[in-house]
């Protein structure tokens, strides 16, 4: 049976803000004539939402609900969620034994040929088949030029529903077969209330974590719920209120430790919390301590306005930003940090 667009233009999807690309899967499976792309790419900060909005559309797709899809409680709709459906394929990166490893591992080419050799068997439910492939930006070559091959002539049954950090780490060729969704942060206030609805947050956090998120929901909520991830937060910022009331030969030393055991896993939210820290002493300074991200710091904050010159925290800031920027495309890790370290602002 061939749906009428109105009928999913008011279906809800399981998913926090992206309403635009919301809209624009619901018209892609709307379509009586063209029905939906063979291939989608969602692109975006990590985090930001990517594959909530993949696996929302996958549900739609398959969802045997006659009026609303996704419809989130047919059978078809929770196999998606949890990962069963047979038509519903999740592939993500993996350790040299086959392991899922998100952070370090690779697509490799062995999983572009199941990929290929899945695409050609009919779907076994439903009218389609998904392939969610997530972190394209960790596929190594010989798996994006085999994927190329399914791309090129996908059977029509098959939707391949591609994440990644950004399009520059693809091939060209893949990004250009592909409808692209560039994600956006979403904004802090549906994040918040979110929070409050769904994870059922007290305000209170729900502000503070929706602020510190920079639009980035799945960060938000895997913070909250990880208290180990919580308490670290303040001894980071402990950390790094010591660090500027500390001699040069700490810093070093600091920043020393830091650079040898590099983990950009660790470093890189690292910095962003800096930043966050540094951002917030300047907006106190300036008067608008009620857009500060780490409000349940207040007292902190307003010591730190006073302690430090606001010129050097603006300088600081600019310099945090480069040497993030240096850090990306670097192995000297222990320079960029020992100069960044250095020029930390020091009490007046
Ligand atoms: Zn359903």
């Amino acid at each position: 049976m061939v749906k009428s667009p109105a009928s999913f233009a008011t279906a809800p999807w399981p998913v926090v803000g992206h309403e635009w690309a919301i809209r624009l899967l619901q018209r892609s499976l709307a379509s009586s004539t063209r029905g939906p792309r063979h291939a989608y790419l969602f692109l975006g900060s990590p985090q930001v939402g990517k594959s909530t909005l993949a696996r929302a559309f996958a549900q739609a797709l398959l969802c045997t609900d006659p009026l609303q899809r996704p419809c989130g409680t047919c059978r078809a709709c929770r196999l998606v969620e949890k990962g069963g459906h047979p038509d519903f394929h999740l592939i993500q990166p993996t350790d040299r034994n086959g392991a899922v490893d998100r952070q370090n591992g690779l697509l490799r080419v062995e999983q572009a040929g199941e990929i290929i050799h899945d695409a050609i068997l009919h779907p076994v439910e439903g009218q389609y088949k998904v392939f969610l492939i997530q972190d394209m930006h960790q596929a190594n070559d010989s798996f994006s030029n085999k994927l190329l091959k399914t791309l090129e002539e996908p059977p029509g049954y098959v939707v391949l529903c591609l994440t990644a950090h950004d399009r520059n780490s693809l091939l060209p060729t893949i990004v250009s077969r592909c409808q692209v969704l560039e994600l956006r942060p979403v904004d802090g206030p549906s994040i918040e209330q979110a929070l409050v609805d769904r994870w059922h947050t007290s305000p209170e956090d729900a502000t503070l974590w929706a602020r510190l998120s920079h639009g980035r929901l799945g960060w938000a909520v895997s913070r909250l719920t990880s208290s180990e991830k919580g308490a670290e937060r303040r001894t980071q910022i402990a950390e790094l209120r010591h660090l500027a009331h500390a001699r040069a030969v700490e810093r070093l030393q600091f920043s020393q430790k830091l650079a040898a055991g590099r983990n950009d896993e660790v470093l890189f939210p690292l910095l962003a919390l800096w930043v966050s820290w540094w951002r917030d002493v300047l907006l106190v300074q300036s008067g608008c301590a009620d857009s500060c991200s780490n409000v349940d710091l207040n007292d902190a904050l307003q010591d730190d306005a006073c302690a430090f010159d606001a010129e050097e925290v603006r300088a600081f800031l600019h310099t945090l930003s480069r040497i993030e920027g240096y850090l990306r495309h670097t192995v000297n890790t222990g320079l960029a940090l020992d100069v960044l370290l250095l020029q930390l602002p020091s009490p007046r």
